[in-house]
C-alpha cells in the first residue's frame, strides 16, 4: 500500500506538473497567435492612421475573458490604441518593449511587432491573466487526487485479496517453521496449497526439512555411536588412555584409574612417560616411532608403574588416532594388566618343574593325547616303559596296542574305548597290563588317567601316568601261587573231612545220638563253609592269572536258584528266602561259575541283613534278556562304597558291618565272572533300607 501510494503520488505530481507547464505554453502560444491575428488586422488602421479602427479591433479581445489589457503603439512609440477604451494609460507600459511574451507574476505579457512588407508600422502589446492555467491545474489536480484515492482504493481490496492467496500460505510456512525450531521436529512438514511460487517454495522448504532430517538422523546415530563408545570406553576392564603424538594424555578412563591409581584430573595434560618404568621408557617411543611411520597398531608386553610406584605387567596395544583427513592427530593406549597372568604362568613354570622333577622321583611317566587332532605325547619314561627310545611320533596301534602282551591286549583296547564313553566309564582309566620289549622283556605296568570331554560328549584330551609295577606285581603273583597253592592243598584234606563227616553224621542218624547229630551237621556247615571260602580264593588266583576260562551249557535258571537257595538254607536258616518269576527261563552260561555268583550275592543278603528279614531273588525278562536280582532289607551301601564296592580286597569299613568276617573278594569275582559273560554286576541301596544287586544274561532262545 505504502508503495502503490507513493507511485501514485510521485506520478500524480509529475502528471500536474508536466500539465501546468505544457498549459502556460499553450497559453503563451494561444495569447502569441491572438498577437499575431490582432497585429495583421492593425496594419491598416496603423497605416491610414485610424485610430477608431484600431479601437475596434483591439475592442475585439473581449471575447477573450482572460485578456486583461491590450495597446497598440505607432511607430513612433507613442500609444495608438488601448483596449479597454476607458483604461488608464499609467497601468499600460509607456512605450513598445522588446517582441516576445512572459509570465510576470499571474500574467502574460508581451508585445507583437506589427509589420507590412517588412515596414514596421507599430507594435502590439496584450496582457492576459492566467486564471485558465489555475483553473486547468485545479481541474487537473483534482483528477488526479481522485486517479490516487480511487487507485488506493483499488489497492487495499486487492492487497486484501492477495494477502489471502500469498500471505496465508507464508504465514503457513512461518508456522511451520516455528514448530520445527521450538520442538526440533524436523519429521514436521508445510502443506503444500497450490502449483504456484508459493507451492514450489513450500516444496523447497520440506525438501530442505527432509534433508535436515536426514541430517539430524546421522548426527543422532552419530551421537548414540559416540555415546556407545564412551560407554564402552568407560566400562572396559581394560586402561584405554588416550594422548597427542608427544604422548601428552588426553584421556584416561576408569579402569586407567582402577589399574593404575592415579584420577583423570592427577592424568590428563601429564606426559605418558609418567606412568612408564625408566627402563621401558625406550621401548615405548620406539614402538611409538613405528606406529607413525607403518601407521598400524602394535601389541607388546610392558612393565608400567602404579600410583605407589609397584611395577605391573601390562599387555599394551597402541594404535594411531586419525582424524578425518587420514593423518595421525593422536594415540590411542589400550592396556590390559597382566599382572596376575604372569604370576600364574611364573607359578605354572615352577609347577611343572616340580612335576617333573616328582614323576622323575617317582619314576612316574606320562602321557597326554589330544584327541582331537591326534597327537600324542609320551614323556621320556612313558616311552620307556614301551621300549621306545626315539622321539619319533606315537600311534596307537604300532607304539601301544602291539607293544602290550598278547593276553592284555583285547581287554586293555575295549578298558580305551570304554574310557572315552563317559555314560560308560565318566573318563576314568585305572588298568595294569603288560608290555612286552623288542627283547621280550616283559614288564607290568599300572596306568591312571581320565579322558576329558566336551559338552557333547565327545573325548577331547586323555591324559595320566604310568608307572612300572613289576616288582610289586611279581610279588602279588607269588602271592597268589601262595594262595593258590595253600588252597589247594587245604581242599583235598577238607574234602577227607567233609566225606568223614558224613560217614559220622550217617551213622548218628541210625543211632538216634541227637547230640553228635548235631554237631557234626555244625561241623558239616563249617567244613561248607571253608570249602566255599577255597574255592574264592582259587577263583581269584585263577583270575588274576587270567586262567578263567567258561564252560558254557544250557541250563534252567530256576533249577540253579533253587540249588543255591536250598544250599544258603543249609547254612543260614535265620532269613526268609524267595525266589519270584524265575521258572521257564533257560540260559547258556557256565552253569558252576553263575552258581559261584548267585551264591556270593545271596551270603552276602544273609550277612549284611538282619535275621529275620526278607531276600529276594528275582527274575524279569526284557525281550531277549533276562535280569536277576537279588534284594535284602539290610544295612544299605553309601553312594561313595558303591563306586569301590567291585574292586579286589574293597570292604566297607563302618560300624554296621565292621564286624562281619570277610576279605572282600567276593564281589570282585562275581563282577570278573560276569565280566567273562559280558555282563556287568549292579547296585542300588539306601542306607539302612537295603540293597538290590542285579546282572543281565541272554536267555537261551526258544524260552
Ligand atoms: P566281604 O567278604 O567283605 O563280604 P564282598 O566283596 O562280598 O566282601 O563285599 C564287599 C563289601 O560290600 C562288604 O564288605 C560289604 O560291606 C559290602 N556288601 C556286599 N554286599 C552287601 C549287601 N548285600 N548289603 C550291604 N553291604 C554289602
Amino acid at each position: 500500500m505504502l508503495s502503490c501510494s507513493v507511485v501514485l503520488l510521485l506520478m500524480g505530481s509529475a502528471y500536474i506538473i508536466f500539465e501546468y507547464i505544457s498549459f502556460r505554453e499553450t497559453v503563451k502560444k494561444n495569447i502569441s497567435t491572438l498577437g499575431v491575428v490582432i497585429a495583421s488586422n492593425s496594419t491598416a488602421a496603423l497605416a491610414f492612421d485610424s485610430q477608431k479602427d484600431a479601437g475596434e479591433i483591439l475592442n475585439a479581445l473581449r471575447a477573450d475573458k482572460h485578456i486583461v489589457s491590450a495597446s497598440l503603439y505607432d511607430s513612433n512609440g507613442d500609444l495608438f490604441a488601448r483596449y479597454p477604451e476607458d483604461l488608464s494609460q499609467n497601468i499600460l507600459p509607456s512605450g513598445p518593449g522588446e517582441s516576445g511574451y512572459n509570465f510576470k507574476g499571474s500574467f502574460l505579457e508581451g508585445f507583437q511587432p506589427v509589420v507590412q512588407k517588412n515596414l514596421l508600422l507599430g507594435t502590439l502589446y496584450i496582457k492576459s491573466d492566467l486564471t485558465s492555467v489555475y483553473d486547468q491545474m485545479r481541474f487537473n489536480i483534482l483528477i488526479a487526487v481522485s486517479l490516487i484515492i480511487g487507485s488506493l482504493v483499488v489497492a487495499y481490496i486487492l492487497s486484501g485479496f492477495l494477502q489471502k492467496t500469498i500471505s496465508k500460505p507464508v504465514l503457513a510456512l512461518e508456522r511451520t517453521a516455528r514448530i520445527v525450531s521450538e520442538k526440533h521436529d524436523y519429521s514436521t512438514r508445510a502443506v503444500k496449497k497450490g502449483d504456484d511460487e508459493l507451492g514450489s517454495l513450500t516444496d523447497a522448504f520440506n525438501h530442505m526439512l527432509t534433508q535436515i532430517e536426514a541430517q539430524n538422523l546421522e548426527i543422532i546415530k552419530a551421537n548414540e555411536e559416540s555415546s556407545k563408545l564412551a560407554a564402552i570406553v568407560e566400562s572396559s576392564g581394560d586402561a584405554i588412555i588416550g594422548s597427542t603424538l608427544s604422548l601428552i594424555i588426553t584421556s584416561w578412563n576408569l579402569s586407567a584409574e582402577r589399574i593404575f591409581g592415579y584420577t583423570a584430573d592427577e592424568m590428563i595434560g601429564q606426559p605418558l612417560e609418567k606412568i612408564v618404568s625408566e627402563e621401558q621408557q625406550n621401548l615405548v617411543h620406539h614402538v611409538l616411532a613405528k606406529l607413525k611411520k607403518e601407521e598400524q597398531a602394535d601389541s607388546f608386553e610392558v612393565q608400567f608403574l602404579n600410583k605407589a610406584h609397584k611395577l605391573l605387567d601390562i599387555s599394551l596395544t597402541i594404535s594411531p588416532v586419525k582424524n578425518s583427513e587420514g593423518n595421525i592427530t593422536g594415540v590411542s593406549h589400550i592396556a590390559r594388566d597382566i599382572s596376575v597372568q604372569k604370576q600364574n604362568e611364573r607359578l605354572i613354570i615352577e609347577n611343572e618343574e616340580h612335576l617333573r622333577l616328582a614323576t622323575q622321583a617317582a619314576e612316574l611317566g606320562t602321557f597326554d593325547i589330544d584327541l582331537i587332532n591326534g597327537t600324542r605325547n609320551w614323556d621320556k619314561r612313558c616311552r620307556e616303559l614301551f621300549d621306545i627310545y626315539t622321539d619319533e611320533p606315537l600311534t596307537f596301534e604300532e607304539h601301544f596296542l602291539n607293544r602290550l602282551h598278547e593276553d592284555d591286549r583285547e581287554r586293555i583296547a575295549k578298558t580305551i574305548e570304554a574310557v572315552f564313553n563317559k555314560k560308560l566309564s565318566g573318563g576314568n582309566y585305572d588298568v595294569e597290563y603288560r608290555t612286552v620289549g623288542r627283547d621280550k622283556k616283559v614288564r607290568w605296568i599300572r596306568a591312571k588317567g581320565r579322558a576329558f570331554f566336551n559338552e557333547e560328549e565327545k573325548p577331547l584330551r586323555f591324559i595320566g601316568t604310568v608307572l612300572d609295577i613289576t616288582r610289586s606285581k611279581q610279588e602279588e603273583l607269588r602271592k597268589n601261587d601262595f594262595i593258590a597253592i595253600i588252597s589247594h592243598e587245604l581242599k583235598t584234606p577238607l574234602t577227607t573231612i567233609k566225606s568223614y563227616i558224613q560217614i559220622l553224621l550217617s551213622k548218628a542218624r541210625k543211632e538216634n545220638n541227637e547230640f553228635v547229630i548235631n554237631a557234626l551237621t555244625r561241623a558239616d556247615s563249617q567244613t561248607n563253609k571253608m570249602t566255599s571260602m577255597i574255592k574264592d580264593f582259587l577263583s581269584l588266583a585263577r583270575i588274576e592269572e587270567g586262567k578263567i576260562k567258561l564252560v558254557k551249557e544250557v541250563f534252567e535258571l530256576r533249577l540253579l536258584i533253587g540249588d543255591i537257595v536250598s544250599e544258603a538254607y543249609l547254612l543260614h536258616s535265620s532269613h526268609i528266602i524267595r525266589v519270584e518269576n524265575c521258572s521257564e527261563v533257560k540260559i547258556n552260561a557256565d552253569r558252576d561259575k553263575i552258581g559261584q555268583v548267585l551264591s556270593n550275592l545271596l551270603s552276602n543278603a544273609i550277612k549284611y541283613s538282619p535275621a529275620n528279614s526278607k531276600i529276594t531273588i528275582g527274575c524279569e525278562k526284557n525281550g531277549s534278556k533276562v535280569k536277576i536280582y537279588v534284594r535284602d532289607e539290610g544295612v544299605g551301601i553309601s553312594p561313595g562304597d558303591q563306586k569301590s564296592l567291585f574292586n579286589r580286597f574293597y570292604r566297607v569299613d563302618n560300624e554296621k558291618v565292621k564286624t562281619v568276617s570277610g576279605f572282600g573278594i567276593g564281589l570282585y569275582i562275581v563282577s570278573e565272572i560276569l565280566r567273562y559273560h559280558n555282563s556287568t554286576i549292579m547296585v542300588e541301596s539306601t542306607e539302612g533300607a537295603g540293597s538290590v544287586f542285579y546282572f543281565s544274561l541272554d536267555i537261551y532262545p526258544g524260552t
